[in-house]
């Protein structure tokens, strides 16, 4: 499929982009941003802005759509949701191959990322049958105590370039069914995908006639855009998925109007790897956890932290398997690692590579690749041994460089996986339960996720997704997390013909 034809079959082609508001589009009154493919540096678009009035018509609109879809039946909301999986399973594969061309990952993994947004919708439809709330046992007679969950209001999402369509499934997915619209600023790095989704998911808002016009909306641009959004008093959620820096803008003007925000955020993930684990298992879940995605996901592993008494043995083969690692154009059949999302990313993973060799590490890859390759930013992922204190190995780079560092005794190896401000995703390796088990007890990994015998990336969606500390606390997708997309609101019913009080009080 050529890049038109790629854009002509998501509807991409017959619309001016740049905003979006239900089936209004135009090109916006903000600058135009370009949008390059990582793969070899093609423009693929000039793509319009939102200035900040076109951000408040956006809410606007977003919030009149709620009036009348908070009214829809949950139920009937889930058959919205039902009928935009079917969209995105015969899109599946148009849709990855944009995800590839605009943001350079492997087809499969586009594809894998294009799965989720289908997996994410099905959870939701039968979420939508399924927002439960408690009745609880009042303490006075003839009276019924309960709990309801009803809908919030419109939902602003700001998202991450490196997962441009599953990020906003996941919040859109159940925001949808749990009566809110949507309204996106994608990364500026990949608006192409925001707008094929926002035209699928329009097609079947269309033909629904349960549904309002507005009940997504894609607002194109940069930070000001994020900074927008996060400031809207139509928006009482604000989900935020990016760098530790955004989130703490953004989570700090959410705070000054006490809205509530889901922050997703950066991570700095371990994999500890104890004497009795499998070596050979290992091996491969540290490999894809620490290139897949060329070390492009909040997820990617960045510290390996092995027993001493096999690290030489585990490294050896962790290099030979680095070696074997086909790297180039993700389009290309057999390519595992595709191109870095852009220059600065490549400028970044040198800059953190010279800081690691002057604090003591040990550099093995990490050269730019240029013979036979497209002109992207095309790397080899490095492998850096170095102490777990170094000031380097504390910070997320977002490029495939792993950290190597030993330990000797158990708990040290926890502390050292919990020592980092970021708390995001962990693992461990080994064969004795004792040491899984603790590893996953309260006293173990401090993270929102901690797996045993698996990497730290590539979660389900039936889990809450998030993690603690710098990452943010929010919790995303699976689960309960439905529950951040409601209000909660508490019942308290007298059928009797007296007016007894809580707590016994007498007021006659
Ligand atoms: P980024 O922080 O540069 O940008 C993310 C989004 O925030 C973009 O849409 C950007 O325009 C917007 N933005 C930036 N500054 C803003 C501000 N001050 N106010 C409002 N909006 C602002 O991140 P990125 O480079 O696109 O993505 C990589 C980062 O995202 C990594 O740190 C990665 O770990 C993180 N990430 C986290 C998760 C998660 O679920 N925890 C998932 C994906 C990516």
């Amino acid at each position: 499929m050529t890049h038109s034809q790629i854009l002509r079959r998501l509807g991409l082609a017959d619309q001016p982009l740049g905003v979006a508001i239900g089936s209004r589009y135009s090109v916006g009154d903000g600058p135009a941003i370009p949008t390059y493919s990582p793969i070899d540096g093609a423009v693929l678009a000039s793509v319009g802005s939102a200035r900040s009035t076109e951000v408040d018509s956006a809410t606007y609109a977003a919030r009149d759509a709620f009036h009348r879809w908070r009214m829809v039946p949950a139920p009937a909301r889930g058959e919205l949701v039902r009928r935009f999986s079917l969209v995105l399973r015969d899109h599946k594969e148009v849709l990855g191959a944009l995800v590839t061309l605009e943001v350079g990952k492997i087809r499969a993994e586009a594809e894998g990322e294009v799965q989720e947004m289908i997996d994410v919708c099905d959870f939701a439809v039968g979420l939508s049958r399924q927002l439960y709330g408690k009745t609880i046992q009042s303490e006075r007679p003839d009276h019924r105590l309960m709990e309801q969950w009803h809908p919030l209001g419109p939902v602003g999402v700001i998202s991450a370039f490196n997962f441009p369509v599953a990020v906003w499934a996941w919040n859109a997915a159940l925001a949808l069914v749990c009566g809110d619209p949507v309204v996106w600023k994608p990364s500026e790095k990949a608006p192409l995908c925001a707008f094929a989704c926002h035209c699928l998911l329009q097609s079947v808002v269309a033909s629904y006639d349960l549904a309002p016009d507005a009940l997504s909306c894609v607002v194109n641009g940069g930070r000001e855009v994020g900074q927008s959004l996060a400031a809207s008093h139509d928006l009482p959620l604000v989900s935020a998925t990016g760098s530790v820096a955004m989130g703490r803008s953004v989570g700090q003007v959410v705070a000054g109007r006490l809205g509530r925000s889901l922050l997703e955020l950066g991570g700095n993930n371990a994999l500890i790897v104890t004497p009795t684990a499998d070596l050979d298992l290992a091996l491969k879940a540290i490999t894809f956890a620490a290139v897949g995605t060329t070390g492009q996901r909040c997820t990617t592993l960045r510290r390996l932290i092995v027993h001493y008494s096999i690290k030489d043995a585990l490294v050896d083969r962790l290099k030979r398997s680095y070696d074997t690692i086909k790297i180039g154009d993700p389009q290309e059949e057999g390519v595992l690692i595709g191109p870095l999302i852009d220059e600065d990313a490549a400028v970044m993973m040198v800059h953190s590579l010279k800081e690691a060799r002057a604090q003591g590490g040990t550099v093995y890859g990490g050269e730019r690749l240029v013979e036979g390759m497209p002109s992207g930013a095309y790397v080899h992922p490095a492998i850096v041994e170095i102490r777990h204190d170094a000031p380097v190995v504390h910070k997320e780079t977002f490029a495939p460089i792993l950290y190597v560092m030993t330990y000797d005794d158990f708990e040290e190896a926890v502390a050292v996986q919990n020592e980092v401000p970021q708390g995001l995703s962990s693992a461990i390796f080994t064969g004795d339960v004792c040491e899984a088990e603790r590893f996953c007890s309260a006293s173990g990994s401090d993270c929102g996720i901690a797996n045993v015998n698996i990497g730290t990336s590539g979660a389900e969606i039936g889990g809450a997704f998030g993690g603690e500390k710098d990452t943010g606390g929010g919790r995303e997708s699976g689960s309960d997390s439905w529950k951040s997309y409601m209000r909660r609101a508490t019942n308290t019913i007298n059928y009797g013909h007296a007016l007894p009080l809580a707590q016994g009080i007498q007021f006659e």
